[in-house]
């Protein structure tokens, strides 16, 4: 089966092959050698260096380190504004609520890119905000939110900059040299590793005035104890073997560009195929991510037919979330899929469509 859903993604068999290795104690040399080379390839994916920025590395899926960046980066007398324009801004400000963070909304409709106007506006309004909170890449609708533009914007207003790269960190040119403080990921998206990894990368002066809100995700707790080659709880040793391997791929295949090209080489290739069977993609490439596209469902044929139909040719496609389930459907290309494979896959949708 090929999993073209936004993660877990289709395995490289190599990455496979790491998960039959040795078992380790997560107290011996060797687990924190493992964590160690984790930590110092994720910060080498943007060249950023050990001295300001860290790679914090935890159990749990891409949520986990979201929710340990949110409850951590904003201090306790700061407050957030989060910028929302699909599922996954929203649940930063359900992790906010929960936390009980002070913070304040730029609500989109989820077919909305971000409006820069109103989010100037937001940050004038109001003098008590610290930090914006803003996904990278929506998953929700495929859109590639304006980072850069944000950050400019942070840049001009002197409030730091917390993002949600799950699904672009690894593909994505993300730039840290502006008022970035922390980005989220985890390792079964862009990097092509197993559920059960994920990471937060911090500016260390950032996490000196750092909350503690929680107590298994506390971000200073695990930054500090792995870089003393040490870790609190039990992680997910077999997860981390398959991060390692996936990072030293990643790195072969030419790092985060080199992942970027063959990315928008599938997606453009899948764009084109649908495009020829009448299969209409939401945005125009210049407005979406290279990591996954939304389409609009032919007339006709209903979502469970082309996911039903598609998965017994082997294929896996993701549905619309909420009520774009009804208009949309959305294929990744992530994970260890070639362009033979896309070719199978628009036989399949010609086959469906075309009865
Ligand atoms: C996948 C995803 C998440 C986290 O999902 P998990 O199921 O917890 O791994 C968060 N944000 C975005 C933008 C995502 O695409």
């Amino acid at each position: 089966m090929l999993l073209l859903n936004p993660g877990p993604v289709t395995l490289s068999e190599r990455v496979r092959r790491s998960l039959l290795q040795t078992d380790l104690c997560h107290r011996e040399s060797e687990f924190f050698d493992l964590q160690d080379e984790a930590r110092d390839r994720l910060l080498n994916i943007y060249a950023l260096d050990p001295a300001a920025w860290t790679a914090v590395l935890m159990t749990g899926s891409g949520t986990a380190a979201l929710e340990s960046m949110i409850a951590a980066m904003v201090p306790a007398n700061g407050k957030l504004l989060i910028v929302q324009n699909g599922v996954y801004g929203e649940r930063i400000a359900q992790i906010a609520a929960q936390y009980q963070i002070a913070h304040a909304l730029v609500k989109h409709d989820w077919m909305e890119a971000p409006d820069l106007a109103r989010i100037d506006a937001a940050l004038a309004e109001d003098p008590a905000i610290t930090h914006v909170a803003v996904i990278h890449h929506e998953t929700t609708t495929g859109r590639l939110n304006d980072l850069s533009a944000i950050d400019r914007l942070c840049q001009a207003r002197g409030v730091r900059l917390l993002v949600d790269t799950v699904s672009s960190f690894g593909a994505e040119a993300i730039d840290f040299s502006g008022n970035i403080d922390a980005v989220c990921s985890t390792a079964n998206k862009c990097l092509h590793g197993v559920p059960g990894a994920a990471f937060v990368i911090a500016r260390r002066a950032a996490l000196t005035h750092a909350a503690t809100r929680t107590y298994y995700l506390d971000l200073v707790r695990l930054a500090k104890l792995q870089d003393q080659r040490n870790t609190p709880f039990t992680p997910s040793v077999h997860a981390y073997y398959a991060l390692v391997e996936a990072l030293r791929e990643h790195q072969e295949e030419g790092g985060w560009k080199g992942r970027h090209q063959r990315y928008a080489a599938l997606a453009e290739q899948a764009r084109a195929g649908l495009a020829a069977l009448g299969i209409e993609a939401l945005w125009p490439a210049e407005q979406s991510s290279v990591v996954l596209r939304a389409y609009r469902l032919p007339n006709g044929v209903t979502y469970e037919q082309l996911h039903d139909g598609l998965k017994a040719r082997g294929f896996v496609i993701y549905a619309g979330q909420g009520g774009l389930s009804s208009q949309l459907f959305r294929i990744s290309t992530m994970g260890a899929i070639t362009a033979a494979d896309i070719d199978r896959l628009i036989e399949g949708f010609k086959a469906l469509v075309q009865r």
